[in-house]
């Protein structure tokens, strides 16, 4: 037996009988043991889509499979998502991509619905253009009777994006920009309230504070507004998470969670009923796919991660994320 390793030839040592039998039948039960993983392996990945297939959906809570970053290939995209079970809220960050948001939950009436809403980012003067979002720089000025004929349509099920985002902030405008973002989110929550649809909330703090999150509690209290309301893409630690649990938010959480370790923490503090899944496509998409486009169909992968975290089986949690996302939306 010029091949045979080191430790099988230990195992046909302490073993009784021929030497010329056993070194046979420990590559074989090691063989055997190979089958056993991969079928095991080949096993779950088919339960896993057959329990999204059949029975259940998934439903990405913030997609962004209007904009410009899927012109070329969009009913692909959607394809894709229909093929893994996924339906998907197409989230509007400003006039032209709430409309289009709206078009497309039109042509697609059984898998997607879609937000109206104007983003935070857009108030400041340096506004940053995002080619992913717009193919033309396009500045937009915030105007609440616009949305509010968006927000109508019946496809519409939650105001927003809208919020609060510190993180970009500019030295010297700080303040002023600060006040000009909660004086617009506000008036989309009170527009949210008015035609009592559910909030989409973004929250971006300051590096390494939780100063938007503490601004938001202030602005929105649950008495005030008595919506649902989620905070997209959370990123709040333990003490703020606490506290806007107990104010009633709900929580999305997206790809970021299957290759970054800092939001374990907060997520053991939320209970599952309290959280929602997106893939904030075509941004972050999960570890398999990292630095690629993304899109609705990879949303399994931090389904399962999710599953992982809480320590809950796969089947639980698509179940608990789909009750989650049709209450929360009323779709
Ligand atoms: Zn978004």
């Amino acid at each position: 037996m010029p091949h045979r390793s080191q430790a099988v030839r230990k195992v046909c040592e302490g073993a009784e009988g021929s030497p010329e039998v056993y070194p046979l039948s420990a590559t074989f039960s090691f063989f055997l043991h190979i089958v056993y993983l991969k079928i095991a392996f080949y096993a779950n990945q088919f339960t896993m889509f057959s329990m999204i297939s059949k029975r259940n959906f998934l439903i990405d809570s913030h997609s962004h499979v209007q904009f410009p970053a899927y012109d070329t290939d969009r009913s692909e995209v959607i394809q894709r998502a229909k093929e893994a079970n996924v339906k998907m809220i197409a989230v509007g960050t400003q006039f032209s991509t709430s409309e289009a948001g709206i078009a497309l939950a039109r042509a697609y009436p059984e898998d997607i619905w879609a937000t109206v809403g104007y983003h935070p980012n857009h108030l400041s003067e340096n506004w940053h253009h995002d080619k992913k979002e717009q193919q033309k720089a396009a500045p937009e000025k915030f105007d609440i009777e616009k949305l509010r004929e968006l927000a109508r349509d019946p496809k519409v099920v939650a105001i927003g994006e809208c919020g609060l985002d510190y993180y970009r902030l500019v030295e010297g405008e700080k303040l002023k920009v600060k006040s000009l973002q909660i004086e617009v989110f506000f008036q989309q929550a009170e527009l949210a309230r008015e035609l009592n649809k559910a909030l989409m909330i973004h929250c971006r703090p300051s590096k390494g504070t939780d100063d938007a999150y503490e601004d938001l509690l202030k602005t929105i209290s649950n008495d005030q507004f008595p919506i649902p309301k989620i905070v997209h893409f959370y990123v709040g630690g333990p003490a703020i998470t606490k506290r806007l649990v107990e104010a009633g938010f709900y929580f999305t959480f997206g790809g970021v969670i299957t290759f970054a370790r800092d939001y374990d923490e907060s997520l053991s503090i939320i209970p599952l009923d309290r959280i929602l899944l997106e893939t904030d496509c075509p941004y972050v998409a999960p570890h398999s796919k990292r630095g690629k486009r993304n899109e609705p169909a990879f949303i399994a992968e931090t389904a399962q991660k999710l599953a992982e975290i809480k320590n809950v089986s796969f089947e639980k949690l698509i179940v608990q994320a789909e009750q989650n996302a049709v209450s929360f939306f009323k779709i």
